[in-house]
């Protein structure tokens, strides 16, 4: 269909004149979150010169239960899989439903297995560190498995007393008696495929380096494999344009390749943070690196992310649904704004993308900001959400 987000041959986006986006507004603070994001994005959009997106809500979470009885109808699914991107707002986990998270869901049936977040601080923001202009980085990190995978059991079940007894008589690995276990795969196609995505993106953006974060010193055959399926395929598959940390020299112009053991990374990203520009990480580090370094930029207010497959995208902020803020006008819509950011970058829409970063950036440097920034800042009185959507939409250039 013309209306349809499609791919190239090289398998990137391909956008139509007039595209329709699936839009699911989310749970709790979603639907005043898009109040105000949505004029921010359709302005940057018209002022680009661009027809406007139509936007398709799409059903999920508690509206979709309400309307179609399920949480996440395969309607749902299939509407994000034919429009190949999406934006998201938060989705509430259903207590006691059958279903682990809605969000892990839409990853797993989509296979979105690398979820990006781009960190960078905006000035005249709040931030704990002294100097967060020293943050600017891309957190790549592997969605689908590692200690995430779902693989485990509660101690005293019959699978954990079975594979205990496996380890003990076929590994000669004692494990202490009423042990809950789990697994933790990490396979070389899971680990390279993201790591290769990673490498696509920084050699895109001649990044100066990207860096393999894991804790290989310990894990050393599923996390080291991780570090060395890394080396590996930028060896392989980008040799000419790759170099190792240990090889470069001033000035080489390649994309260095750096690995660090990852309680040093979080040391590096307070310290020297900006010596880190890409970052590679399996599931569990990437999930608590991803956190600690929207902290250093003002918090989950301004964390916006993508999960990301081969010709599929769906774009999200990385907080959640944020039930005790709900219908108060009073969170923050930068995150879900800057997710709408990447999803035009993605779309190849860069001027539009940038125009609203932009407007983000001077709203901020202009002292206008919602609660959770204006607490960490004095002599600031905060806006409500839909007077932070106005502000960012007027100061649009
Ligand atoms: P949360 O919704 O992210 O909220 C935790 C705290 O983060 C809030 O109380 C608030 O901090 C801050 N926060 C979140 N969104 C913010 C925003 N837009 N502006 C400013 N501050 C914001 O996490 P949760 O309370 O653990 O989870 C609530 C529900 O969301 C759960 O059902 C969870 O499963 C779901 N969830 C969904 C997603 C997703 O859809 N991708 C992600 C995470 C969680 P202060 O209290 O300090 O002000």
């Amino acid at each position: 269909m013309a209306n349809l987000v499609s791919l190239g041959p090289d398998g990137a986006f391909v956008t139509p004149e007039r595209p329709v986006i699936p839009i699911i507004i989310g749970d709790g603070i979603g639907p005043e979150l898009w109040r105000a994001a949505r004029p921010v994005l359709d302005a940057a959009v018209a002022k680009s010169g661009h027809a406007p997106i139509d936007w398709l809500e799409t059903p999920a979470g508690r509206k979709a239960l309400e309307e179609t009885g399920e949480y996440l109808p395969a309607s749902t699914l299939e509407t994000l899989k034919e429009h190949r991107i999406s934006l998201k707002g938060p989705l509430a986990t259903p207590v006691g439903g059958g279903l682990r998270s809605l969000n892990v869901a839409i990853r797993k049936e989509l296979d979105l297995y690398a979820c990006i977040r781009p960190v960078r601080w905006f000035p005249g923001g709040p931030s704990p560190v002294r100097r967060p202009e020293k943050v600017d980085m891309v957190i790549f990190r592997e969605n689908t498995e590692d200690v995430y995978a779902g693989l485990e059991w509660p101690a005293g079940s019959p699978e954990a007393e079975e594979l205990s007894r496996f380890a003990a008589e076929r590994l000669g690995a004692a494990i202490r008696p009423h042990s809950a276990l789990g697994l933790k795969p990490m396979s070389e196609f899971g680990s390279k495929r993201l790591i290769r995505m990673a490498l696509k993106w920084a050699l895109d953006r001649k990044a100066p380096n990207l860096t393999l974060v894991h804790k290989g010193n310990i894990m050393k055959f599923t996390e080291g494999a991780f570090r060395a399926w890394g080396y590996e395929l930028a060896r392989e598959e980008f040799g000419a344009l790759t170099v190792p940390e240990s090889e470069a020299q001033d000035g080489d112009g390649r994309l260095v390749i750096k690995d660090r053991i990852a309680d040093n990374m979080f040391l590096q990203t307070l310290l020297r943070p900006d010596e880190y520009s890409v970052l590679a990480l399996p599931n569990l580090n990437g999930d608590y690196l991803s956190d600690a370094l929207a902290a250093q930029i003002g918090g989950l207010g301004l964390a916006p992310g993508a999960n990301v497959g081969d010709g599929l995208a769906v774009f999200e902020a990385t907080h959640g649904t944020a039930p005790k803020y709900v219908g108060q006008d009073k969170v923050n819509p930068g995150s879900l704004i800057l997710s709408g950011a990447m999803m035009l970058e993605f779309m190849g829409w860069t001027e539009a993308a940038e125009k609203v970063r932009a407007a983000v950036a001077r709203t901020i440097a202009a002292g206008l900001v919602t609660y959770d920034l204006a607490r960490q800042m004095t002599g600031v009185t905060p806006l409500t959400t839909s007077a932070f959507g106005r502000a960012a939409a007027e100061n649009l250039t």
